[in-house]
């Protein structure tokens, strides 16, 4: 649907939806009215196609029709910081807003995208992050909000390895009084395999169509670590297919898209969100 077919609807009705350009594929509609069903709430959340020269005009509009929440997908999220009232203290830092909150026409800005990633390698993993030894390969757009969300956690060092070298030096010197955080060429990533505990994938590579692709060889992690892609299509990529093989337990990102959901449901409604049902929903929709 376009921002600017949107019409008025009933006061009692929630009203919530993801802006993004494309939009067609996003899974959210579906994962978030399976929530809005389970938690017996009256709503509709709906996917809205904005173009970037419309986004300030699309946001106003859905204030004026008192949308409680919006979800902000690619390639609006560095953009639409302009246009909330507020920005919450990690979404500031981290340079990106996913989430917005509508209290009474004040619009605040958040990102659940870090805090939802490490809810969900904790959860499926089990794992205690604190004094832990992380490498992340990528520093692009997730990149910031995994790392943020990690160094909360106290771990021993974050590595962040690049492509481009520059990228990932400055994203760890940006935030290196939060943690012991270096940025290295990701093509001189294997020696510093050795001694870490977790590898998380945060570039695109292994997406599909490109799915026997893997942004390193997985032969040079150490076997029986963890291993995280943020990737969820495929559910599992060939860096976690090759890395279960050497004995690895692995974590893919259906968890992080769920998880990312479940916290901006929770702001939006003050409830808890039902996540396997949202689970449940994103993984019947990638089937089908
Ligand atoms: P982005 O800002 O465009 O960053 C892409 C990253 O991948 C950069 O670090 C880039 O390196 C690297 N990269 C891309 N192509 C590469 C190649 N051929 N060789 C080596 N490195 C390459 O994208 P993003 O928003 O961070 O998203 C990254 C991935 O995370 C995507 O697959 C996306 O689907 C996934 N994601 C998943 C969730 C979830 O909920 N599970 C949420 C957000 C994102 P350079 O800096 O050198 O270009």
């Amino acid at each position: 649907m376009l921002w600017s077919e949107l019409s008025s609807q009933p006061n009692n009705s929630l009203r919530l939806a993801v802006i993004g350009d494309p939009i067609a594929h996003s899974k959210s509609p579906v994962m978030h009215n399976a929530a809005l069903a389970a938690l017996g709430i009256v709503g509709e959340y709906i996917p809205l196609h904005v173009s970037r020269q419309d986004l300030g005009q699309a946001i106003s509009r859905m204030k004026e029709l008192g949308f409680r929440g919006i979800n902000v997908t690619i390639p609006h999220k560095v953009d639409v910081m302009a246009y909330v009232d507020r920005l919450d203290e990690s979404a500031a830092m981290i340079g990106a807003v996913n989430t917005i909150v509508n209290e009474n026409g004040y619009l605040t800005g958040y990102n659940t995208d870090g805090i939802g990633y490490v809810r969900s390698l904790k959860d499926e993993t089990h794992v205690s992050l604190r004094g832990k030894s992380i490498m992340v390969l990528g520093a692009g757009g997730a990149a910031r909000g995994i790392v943020h969300a990690l160094a909360q956690e106290e771990p021993k060092t974050i590595v962040i390895a690049n492509r481009t070298e520059d990228k990932a030096v400055q994203l760890a010197e940006e935030w290196n009084s939060m943690g012991n955080i270096y940025g290295i060429a990701i093509d001189k990533s294997t020696s510093f395999l050795t001694g870490m505990d977790i590898v998380i994938n945060t570039t695109s590579i292994g997406m599909h169509p490109h799915m026997d692709q893997s942004a390193i060889d997985p032969e040079c992690i150490p076997t029986g670590i963890i291993v995280s892609d943020l990737i969820y299509n495929p559910l599992t990529t060939e860096l976690l297919k090759r890395s279960h093989e050497r004995g690895c337990t692995i974590h893919g990102g259906l968890g992080m898209f769920v998880n990312q959901g479940a916290y901006a449901l929770e702001y939006w409604t003050g409830m808890p969100a039902p996540i396997d049902k949202m689970r449940q929903a994103v993984l019947q929709s990638l089937q089908n």
